[in-house]
């Protein structure tokens, strides 16, 4: 900076200074010892600093879930970092506007800091940056050499203000007519003011044309050109502008600077009321926004469609893989659980009987003359008999126990945690239902069968050594029914056996 301007603004007595409430804030950002209490304390005695502290707690910015009740809460859930920063936004800030001639000219160039501010935190968290109110404030003061030099240097200053096309052109003609850019000079009232070092450096290469050595930097530098685009007349150009350069510095691509543009005009109603300055989006800016939505919408639901066809495709595979580990666990005939299978459900229920202490009831159903059907009706009628009977019997049990095909017209049926006298009850129940229901429809009339079963429990009476021994005392049970005369269910206990018969009319044929 050119030395008789220095001198000019360190005697110049015009050049905005921070309030007392910024001076203690700008000291607890000085202390490395500093902590929340002592921010809360300083910031609990100005009221207005307080409101604001909590009214930027609840803005969109911070989108959190629970509303925020007093000043504790606000820091808190901001951080000693972030509060500090936010704080110092909202106080060094204060005067700076200053008043009298070119007041548009002033405000306009408000305008653009908090605009800034918004773009350079939006810009940073788009990028995945952390120290986003360390961004927004650099972005808040990157201009404050602009504010301050319209104030100290009104006369030589507000002209070039008022001429200059865009921010490129007023740089030059700062460069031309003072001999050095706002940055510098804003640079140079931050390093008075005691400001944190990174701000009087982001300050100071705000306006610098080649790459940002860092991207917070980049942020900072991109977030004046965001912010043209509600203050350019022409939107449309000052968003394609701002896009190329944050396309090319920061690598945001079209969609991402949308979601970036929307986020600030989002919260740019609470932040622009926070810092007294009248701003809304102007209403291309919003077409520009809304635009890019439905694009982005129009584009989600693609990705949802393609998504959704995606997840289509996996669930048949997965039902077709399904299908068949389950066709490999049933019997082809009857849907039933096969031989294999029912010998895996064994074992493991047989464990779990042995672990939870409860009986396991096992039903071992054998058909009545079933070789007579096959003689008299052929085999496809006694396919269709075996089908219907397994169906039948798969339906009157409860969904937790186990009907398998043994083989030919052998059925098991698994009563898990059930007790030899309820098992017995449960398949005399079965077999009254079924000898009352036709299995095949004939010519002749309606086709009856009945069955014979032996019902044997591991954990009642008896404790098997292993599944195969229950099974086959099971079956020593089934061979007494049909000695006894069939159509009958008998347990293996000797308590059950005086109540084995069950007496129901059946025959091989009726009607
Ligand atoms: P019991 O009352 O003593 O059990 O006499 P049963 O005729 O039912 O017993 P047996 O073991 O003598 O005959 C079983 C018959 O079941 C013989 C066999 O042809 C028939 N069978 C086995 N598997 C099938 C099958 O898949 N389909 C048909 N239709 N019949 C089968
Ligand atoms: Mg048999
Ligand atoms: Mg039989």
């Amino acid at each position: 900076m050119p030395p008789e301007l220095t001198a000019a603004l360190a005697l110049c007595r015009n050049l905005p200074s921070p309030p007392g409430i910024a001076l203690r804030i700008i000291e607890l950002a000085q202390d490395p010892e500093a902590d929340i209490a002592t921010a809360a304390d300083i910031i609990a005695i100005d009221m207005a600093l307080s409101a604001r502290m909590l009214r930027i707690a609840n803005s969109p910015l911070y989108a959190s879930r629970r509303r925020i009740e007093n000043l504790g809460q606000a820091l808190t859930m901001l951080g000693l970092n972030a509060t500090i920063s936010l704080a110092l936004g909202f106080t060094v800030t204060q005067g700076l506007t200053g008043s009298g001639a070119d007041h548009d000219l002033r405000q306009r160039a408000w305008k653009r800091s908090i605009l800034s501010a918004l773009a350079a935190s939006q810009l940073g968290q788009a990028r995945g940056l952390r120290r986003l109110e360390e961004l927004m404030l650099a972005g808040l003061l990157q201009d404050m050499g602009v504010l301050c030099l319209a104030q100290a240097e009104a006369e030589r200053y507000l002209p070039l203000l008022r001429e200059a096309r865009d921010n490129l052109d007023l740089v030059a003609r700062e460069r031309d007519v003072l001999g050095c850019s706002h940055a510098d000079v804003g640079a140079w009232v931050a390093e008075q003011w005691g400001l944190p070092r990174y701000l009087v450096e982001s300050i100071s290469h705000s306006e610098d044309e080649d790459a940002a050595d860092s991207p917070f930097q980049a942020c900072v530098q991109l977030s004046g050109a965001v912010a043209d685009i509600w203050l350019d007349g022409d939107a449309d150009a000052a968003r394609e502008r701002a896009l190329q350069q944050v396309h090319d510095r920061l690598d945001l691509d079209s969609a991402r600077f949308d979601q970036v543009l929307a986020r600030i005009s989002d919260a740019l109603p609470d932040i622009a009321s926070l810092f007294e300055a009248g701003l809304n989006s102007p209403a291309r800016v919003h077409e520009l926004i809304d635009h890019a939505q439905e694009l982005a919408t129009l584009r989600n639901l693609r990705e949802m469609q393609d998504a959704d066809q995606a997840r289509r495709r996996a669930d048949e595979f997965e039902a077709r893989a399904k299908r068949l580990a389950d066709q490999a666990h049933r019997d082809a005939l009857t849907g039933v659980l096969n031989r294999r299978q029912l010998e895996a459900v064994l074992e493991q229920e047989f464990l779990r009987a042995g672990r939870h202490g409860w009986p396991l009831s096992v039903a071992f159903i054998d058909l009545d003359d079933f070789k007579k059907i096959n003689d008299a009706h052929g085999h496809l009628t006694g396919d269709e008999v075996l089908r219907a009977f397994a169906g039948k019997l798969q339906g009157q049990l409860r969904n937790s126990d186990t009907v398998a095909r043994f083989g030919g017209e052998e059925f098991v049926a698994l009563l898990p945690n059930t007790s030899e006298s309820v098992a017995l009850e449960v398949i005399r129940r079965v077999l009254a239902n079924i000898v009352a229901t036709p299995m095949a429809e004939l010519e002749g009339g309606p086709l009856f069968v009945t069955f014979s079963a032996g019902v044997a429990t591991q954990g009642g009476y008896e404790r098997f050594a292993d599944v195969q021994d229950l099974l086959r005392a099971a079956d020593d049970v089934l061979y007494r029914s049909k000695n006894l005369g069939r159509n009958r269910v008998i347990a293996r206990s000797p308590g059950a056996l005086g109540h084995d018969e069950l007496s129901a009319t059946a025959g091989l044929e009726a009607g």
